[in-house]
């Protein structure tokens, strides 16, 4: 029997390794066959692997806050409905390459649906990142200071899915516009790949936001190819959701 447990270590599969004596206690009890035993122990490795598959890409990228798309409160947030996030929500999102911009007021869940997009993402098999647009600007600005670029760029062209979250929150400094469109220009040369933007200002003024009226418009081109703006609209979530806690406190 050690020879078993040696090789289903050689052989990584450590659930089938804690699981097996339980399963053929069970299997005598209920008289499994030789190949539902067996059938039952892959399943249950594949299930776990992807299970620490998904959390540890969970934690790689970075996510504010977890919120999945089943959450997220279609009632309240009328301006979007889920049908018109499908193409988003899907293997497609990565495999087409798909883009979108999340423009609107603040608190409307344009960080919530970035967010919910990237766990999807990450349950469909991909890896995501999230990033507020000042911490890439930032660390990418700093970089090219040092002449890193090179180590820090891959944080940003690596991942299946990049979130840029927050465009136009605070004033950027003025490579804002060039490091930025390095990023946009990589992944859309590398094939596309999918990026998600989220924003209070309207695409339009992204020329004030990065001062650099060419370049904006050379990202928005190339986010915008195969990608899509989408506006919410309303109140703020965090208000209605601070009333709500008030009257159920009342
Ligand atoms: P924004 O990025 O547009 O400022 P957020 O996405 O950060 O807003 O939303 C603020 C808070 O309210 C977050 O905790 C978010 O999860 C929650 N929230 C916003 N909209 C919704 C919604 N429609 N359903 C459920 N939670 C929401
Ligand atoms: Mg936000």
């Amino acid at each position: 029997m050690s020879d078993l447990i040696t090789g289903l270590r050689r052989l990584h599969l450590p659930t089938v390794n804690r699981l097996y004596a339980e399963y053929e206690q069970m299997a005598t009890r209920e008289s499994w066959s030789y190949t539902e035993y067996l059938d039952r122990l892959v399943a249950e490795e594949i299930a776990h692997r992807i299970e620490t598959r998904v959390s540890r890409a969970i934690r790689a990228a970075h996510l504010p806050f977890i919120k999945t798309i089943e959450e997220f409160d279609f009632q309240f947030q009328k301006s979007v409905e889920r049908r018109m996030l499908g193409a988003y929500l899907g293997p497609e999102l990565v495999s087409e390459g798909r883009c979108l911009i999340l423009c609107g007021p603040p608190g409307t869940g344009k960080t919530a649906l970035s967010v919910a997009i990237a766990m999807k993402a990450i349950q469909n098999g991909f890896d995501a990142r999230f990033v507020t647009a000042t911490q890439m600007i930032t660390a990418l600005t700093e970089a090219d200071r040092r002449g890193t670029a090179s180590e820090v760029l891959p944080l940003y062209l690596d991942p299946d899915v990049l979130v840029i979250d927050e465009v136009g929150y605070l004033s950027y400094g003025p490579n804002a516009a060039n490091v930025v469109f390095q990023v946009v220009n990589h992944r859309y040369l590398a094939g596309n790949r999918s990026m998600i933007f989220t924003t209070n200002k309207e695409p339009s003024d992204w020329a004030d936001v990065l001062h650099d009226a060419d370049l904006s418009e050379a990202i928005l081109d190339r986010v915008l190819h195969k990608g899509e703006i989408i506006k919410l609209k309303g109140q703020s979530y965090r208000r209605f959701s601070a009333r709500k806690q008030e009257e159920n406190m009342l």
